[in-house]
């Protein structure tokens, strides 16, 4: 069941004829499941739906939608565990942090659900008292999502709380890793009443089947989650229709931790965030700068947190913190960055190569490197995986110079103490999101992008809606004069 698109309300599955791709377990190596493909008429078949569905599922009212969202939201949670152990198959994640991502998804649903009934418009004064402008929000229109596969449950359930609450339908295109929990997950949302077309989903290579979703006129918004690469490129073509986009794109983020830290706390959080979901999270920690007075006891700390993380398989066994890595490829390029980093004097801390249990799988141990500089590929390109590097500092400027010197601009990390330490780094820090004294830079109800190379629009709270919805402005003459 989980393997099937779904169009207009239909689900389809293998059938002959439609060409398949298998979906690989990263931890044993092997295909456990063959998906469909979509190829063009099935793209042009999904926006013929959400553009149909598009005029009666605007026309209800916010708390209606919120209805049918709130529906999703119990159903999702009920099945927790099924979508969870799906994600676990196809990407590797532990069990019980891809079930509490679906349950995030679940509470995101009630959020919006709610979020909806405060689109509130304004009314403007005029320079005459005859006259008044009203501000008005109304949907895009039918909305491409394509999702990747690091967090494929929650980023898909904030475009869809999001969509679906402004009245947007949708054609929805996970990544070719991830199809299984995504499909589950949107037959939650048919599975709640939603109307035939208002969600649509297929599968396939997005190099393939993204441009006949993106050229389509009638798709009046792409909202993106993946690299910087690919959203450089979707941009640029949804500038040939001026289609509005969201872009949340790559990152490669830097924790400072200042003199005054405590370093325990530093140390976890830096282990959280550096190797949580093997690193494969764009606003995971890839650059730490410790001041250098206490450089070599966070280093030592750090090293036994990261030591102590349980690497494994965890439908197999128990109390698993990571899982495989989703992918070869993932695996080869942090290989290469390691290498890199050695050959140019780096020391390895911890890790740095497979946990000798593992016959197969794409595993690899959490890997600190010292001694490292802004040549190395680690500390100037996204890794997405178990590896950071670790640089001492002498003075506030320099620390932030060194965060800065970046394209990317997602997200940053402070560990300090000390008030006018830290106001200074969040003043001077250059990314969308700053975590003091916690590795957690999102929350729902708050806005959530990324500066620079790192994208364009927001997720999250009444921006993350406000990005599906357009502004008409109403001059009204409302006396005779
Ligand atoms: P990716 O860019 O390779 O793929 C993302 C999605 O785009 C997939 O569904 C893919 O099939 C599709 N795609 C690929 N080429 C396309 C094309 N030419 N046209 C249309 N669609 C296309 O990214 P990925 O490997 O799936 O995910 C990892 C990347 O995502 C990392 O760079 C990470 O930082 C980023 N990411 C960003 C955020 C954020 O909120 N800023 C969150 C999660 C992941």
């Amino acid at each position: 069941m989980s393997n099937m698109m779904l169009i207009n309300g239909k689900w389809i599955g293998l059938s002959e004829g439609k060409p398949s791709t298998g979906v690989i377990n990263p931890a044993t190596e092997e295909v456990f499941k063959h998906i469909p493909q979509a190829d063009a008429d099935d793209i042009k078949l999904a926006v013929d739906a959400a553009s149909d569905a598009f005029k009666p599922w605007s026309s209800l009212s916010y708390a209606q939608r919120g209805e049918y969202l709130k529906k999703a939201a119990s159903i999702v949670y009920e099945r927790s565990n099924e979508i969870g152990r799906l994600m676990t198959m196809e990407m590797g994640k532990p069990l019980a942090e891809a079930v509490g991502e679906v349950e995030k998804a679940s509470k995101a649903l009630l959020y919006y659900a709610e979020e909806g009934e405060r689109v509130y418009g304004r009314i403007i004064s005029d320079q005459s008292r005859s006259f008044q402008s009203h501000v008005s929000y109304y949907p895009v229109g039918p909305v491409a999502a394509i999702i990747p596969w690091n967090y494929p449950i929650e980023l898909l359930a904030w475009k869809a709380c999001a969509a679906l609450t402004a009245g947007c339908t949708m054609v929805i295109k996970p990544a070719s890793i991830t199809p299984l929990s995504s499909s589950a997950f949107c037959r939650c949302l048919t599975d709640a009443g939603l109307p035939d077309g208002v969600i649509n989903l297929v599968f396939g290579s997005g190099s393939v089947i993204g441009k006949y979703l993106i050229s389509d006129k009638r798709i009046k918004k792409v909202a993106f989650t993946g690299s910087t690469e690919v959203g450089k490129k979707i941009v640029q073509q949804c500038a040939v229709n001026m289609t509005k986009y969201s872009a949340e794109l790559g990152g490669h983020c830097p924790m400072i931790v200042g003199q005054s830290a405590d370093i325990d706390t530093a140390a976890s959080d830096a282990a959280r965030r550096s190797f949580r979901n093997m690193g494969q999270i764009c606003i995971a920690i890839n650059r730490i700068y410790v001041h250098s007075s206490i450089h070599d006891s966070f280093v030592e700390k750090l090293k036994v947190k990261t030591e102590e993380l349980v690497i494994g398989d965890s439908l197999k066994t128990e109390g698993v913190n990571l899982g495989p890595m989703a992918d070869k490829n993932g695996l080869l390029k942090i290989k290469d960055q390691i290498k890199d980093a050695l050959s140019k004097g780096a020391v390895c801390v911890t890790g740095g190569s497979a946990p000798e249990n593992q016959a197969k799988g794409f595993f690899f141990k959490p890997t600190i490197l010292t001694n490292v500089n802004h040549n190395m590929l680690l500390m100037k390109e996204e890794s997405f995986g178990p590896i950071v590097g670790i640089m001492p500092f002498d003075t506030t400027e320099e620390a932030v110079e060194l965060a800065n010197d970046t394209n990317y601009g997602l997200a940053a990390y402070v560990q300090s103490n000390d008030y006018y330490e830290t106001e200074y780094f969040i003043e001077n820090l250059s990314a969308g999101n700053i975590a003091v004294n916690n590795p957690d830079a999102g929350v729902m109800n708050a806005p959530y992008g990324g500066w620079n190379d790192s994208g364009d629009g927001y997720e999250h709270g009444p921006e993350g809606l406000f990005g599906y919805l357009k502004i008409k402005h109403i001059r009204k003459r409302i006396r005779k004069s």
